[in-house]
């Protein structure tokens, strides 16, 4: 690489250097030497850099461009920010008191508060900003994307601010809210007769017909880039490095991103090895997780990754997390493996139940996709993927403001009444006791 340069893209398949995004974009998002569409990005800055970028006395961050060096763009200006990505990473004592109490296990566990992202409230307002950003270096004004939800409605968001015209096309049982949300920014939304397969489908044909950049789906090198610096955010807030990820999964960019991140940090020593990566589907939408259960069930034969079901149209409360055509398995599931992980579905009909669990404890409102990630904790603790001395990580990836259908169930107990003689008193502590009955099922 040459010295004056701030970063390239190296082809993960012939390892050719791909000079820059312009290259990349105009061989249509893929290596233009031999056509793959995954590639690296490589940085010429010193990774020990990244020692006082994340000194947690010193540094003190507004947004994930903190980590400039380090994220795929060269000039500041074009920086499309929301003060994304810097969010607090909390104790959740209330999980690692019930791991002791139940399973004799001593844990910590930390939750990654993504719902806190201020644009849009979820994890994907990194990968908005970043892609917004690097759009707008590129002169790209003109962009389309499939979606289930959430990241149509952050692209929205920031494509907007980065003057780029964006076209979204959402699966037909994506919420209205999520389309009011995409349109109002001015955007365009194009609800599909079908589910997110048939809306990605019909996205590539516009996108081909007009000549405009598709979203890159799950190995877009931008937004694994974006979601990276989450990573850099452990060792600026936590003491110790998690031994166990954990989130929602759909199409896999974040464990991607944990992969490249450790990559990145090796140099520095910061970690024995890669934490081993817990991730959850809901258990009405879970090619991966049927797979890797089958796979698992015959001592992972020669050629497992190859094979996973499609589930077309899944009937499923979580429409962001309704992923089913499961793409990056192949990639995604040795990876996994490797780190000593487990992919694992949780039942949705529970998710209700979790995220009240999570704001009666914490005053935390979480969104299902979300939720169901406590669900992989408290399925974890019970199957025995967790072990003593675990530092585990939560990613909290959206919260209550991206479904209000979902927050209408929240309501616990409510009563219509006409007098005050049919209000009766409560007690916190009995409602205490009711909500980890239910919970204890699961757990
Ligand atoms: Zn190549």
């Amino acid at each position: 690489m040459e010295k004056n340069k701030k970063f390239i893209l190296r082809c993960l398949l012939c390892s050719s250097e791909i000079a820059d995004f312009r290259d990349w974009f105009k061989a249509g998002q893929r290596c233009p030497e031999c056509g793959s569409n995954r590639a690296d990005v490589e940085y010429t800055a010193d990774v020990k850099k990244l020692e006082s970028l994340t000194d947690g006395k010193r540094a003190d961050p507004e947004g994930l461009w903190h980590y400039f060096d380090f994220l795929p763009l060269n000039d500041r200006k074009n920086i499309i920010t929301g003060n994304e990505g810097i969010v607090p990473i909390d104790r959740w004592e209330f999980l690692e008191e019930f791991a002791k109490r139940k399973y004799k296990l001593s844990c910590r566990v930390y939750a990654q508060r993504h719902d806190d992202n201020y644009p849009t409230g979820t994890f994907k307002d990194l990968s908005g900003s970043v892609v917004a950003s690097v759009l707008k270096e590129n002169k790209i004004t003109n962009y389309v994307a499939a979606s289930t939800g959430n990241i149509a409605v952050s692209y929205s968001r920031y494509l907007t601010a980065a003057g780029v015209n964006f076209y979204a096309f959402i699966p037909k049982n994506a919420s209205s809210a999520q389309e009011a949300e995409i349109g109002c920014f001015g955007q365009r939304v194009f609800r599909v007769k079908g589910d997110y397969t048939r809306a990605k489908e019909m996205a590539l044909e516009f996108s081909q017909q007009h000549g405009y950049p598709l979203a890159a789906g799950n190995f877009d090198p931008m937004r694994i880039e974006a979601k990276k610096t989450m990573l850099f955010e452990w060792l600026r807030l936590l003491e110790d490095f998690p031994t166990v990820y954990m989130q929602a999964l759909s199409g896999g960019t974040g464990p991607l991103a944990i992969v490249k991140g450790c990559r990145e940090l090796e140099i520095l020593g910061v970690f024995k090895k890669t934490p081993r990566m817990l991730l959850v589907q809901s258990n009405k939408c879970s090619p991966m997780a049927d797979a890797w259960k089958e796979a698992k069930s015959k001592n992972f034969p020669e050629g497992w990754e190859k094979t996973y079901p499609i589930y077309h149209n899944p009937e499923t409360i979580i429409p962001t997390l309704a992923t089913g055509y499961p793409k990056t398995y192949p990639v995604l599931s040795p990876l996994v493996r490797e780190s000593e992980g487990e992919i694992m579905d949780f039942d949705e009909e529970a998710v209700v139940l979790l995220a009240r669990l999570v704001a009666f404890e914490r005053s935390v409102r979480m969104g299902p996709a979300a939720a169901i990630v406590l669900g992989g904790f408290f399925t974890s603790l019970r199957n025995g993927y967790l072990r003593d001395g675990d530092i585990i990580l939560l990613n909290i990836g959206e919260g209550i403001r991206r479904s209000p259908g979902f927050m209408e169930k929240m309501i616990f107990e409510s009563k219509k009444v006409t007098s005050v003689k049919e209000c009766e008193l409560f007690d916190r502590k009995d409602y205490k006791k009711k909500l980890w009955r239910e919970v204890e099922k699961y757990a």
